[in-house]
């Protein structure tokens, strides 16, 4: 098995240090290490916004895509070679923006892949306004009298559209998010997972402390059953949102398995096929 530092490439991250970026890249490295999968069989997939540069960092396939775009991509890669491990992240402005249609579809489609959001609730990289996932009342240059918005809210959002994997993690409890990760890239199904990513630079109100002082931690919670939607629902509404932890997850079949005629047989290897056929008749 090898070590984090095998699914690193030796890019220097351009993040702000203390960035809540910096643990998810650590913390997916982690899990890929734990879970020894070959770097050529790791593709990961980002949109635009500093968490988008997450693919560029690590060891493995990347592909840095376009704003809100990173699903589309991510799923084509996976239902054209599904014996990739697929990753696809982005950040709040990201998947809950630009890219929302894609978002509930990925839910409801349920390709076997993960897809974690770096939710920061600001747009970081275009220096600091509010996005969708921002509290009321978020004051920001785009805000500067406060939000009058009601945020997304991205755990209803996915479970409602189907979503067969809901969990949120934060970065300062890295070991927790590598246990998540983990479960998400072995769940057989779509795996979303919504990470507390503070922006040190921005956010100056969603800080560090601020999230220790409102997250509960639902593995200190043994009666949390992951297998019951409405039990999930009532856990996300009763905690506002604010929990880490794994809240749902089905055993629905996946995409692939739905296909109709051959099962989990990559595009790839059915146009190999039909041009090997096609080669022995031609002979
Ligand atoms: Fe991270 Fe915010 Fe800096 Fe972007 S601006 S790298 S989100 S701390
Ligand atoms: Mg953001």
């Amino acid at each position: 098995m090898g070590t984090a530092k095998d699914y690193s490439n030796q890019t220097t991250p351009t993040w702000c240090p203390g960035c809540g970026d910096f643990s998810v890249l650590r913390s997916l490295q982690a899990a890929a290490a734990h879970l020894d999968i070959e770097p050529h069989n790791l593709a990961v997939v980002s949109g635009i916004g500093c968490s988008g540069r997450i693919s560029g960092y690590m060891n493995a396939y990347g592909f840095h895509s376009i704003h809100g775009r990173s699903l589309p991509v991510a799923q084509s890669i996976k239902l054209v070679n599904p014996k990739l491990t697929v990753v696809a992240s982005g950040g709040d402005g990201d998947g809950f923006a630009i890219g929302t249609a894609h978002t509930i579809h990925a839910f409801r489609r349920n390709i076997d892949m993960t897809y974690i959001v770096m939710n920061n609730q600001i747009y970081g990289l275009t220096k600091g306004h509010t996005s969708p996932l921002s509290q009321t009342g978020f004051v920001t240059k785009s805000t500067p009298y406060g939000s009058i918005e009601t945020p997304i809210k991205p755990g209803i959002l996915a479970l409602a559209a189907g979503a067969t994997f809901v969990a949120q993690g934060f970065s300062a409890y890295q070991d927790q998010l590598v246990d998540i990760i983990i479960k998400a890239i072995q769940h057989k199904g779509f795996s979303f997972i919504n990470v507390f990513s503070p922006c040190v630079t921005f956010n100056k109100t969603n800080t560090y402390q601020w999230f220790r002082d409102h997250l509960v931690n639902l593995d200190d919670e043994p009666n949390h059953a992951i297998g019951d939607f409405q039990k999930a629902m009532n856990k996300y509404i009763e905690t506002d949102g604010l929990f880490t932890g794994i809240l749902y997850q089905n055993t629905n079949p996946d995409y692939y398995s739905k296909l109709p005629g051959e099962r989990g047989t990559s595009v790839v290897e059915q146009d190999l096929d039909i041009r090997h056929k096609f080669d022995e008749l031609m002979e």
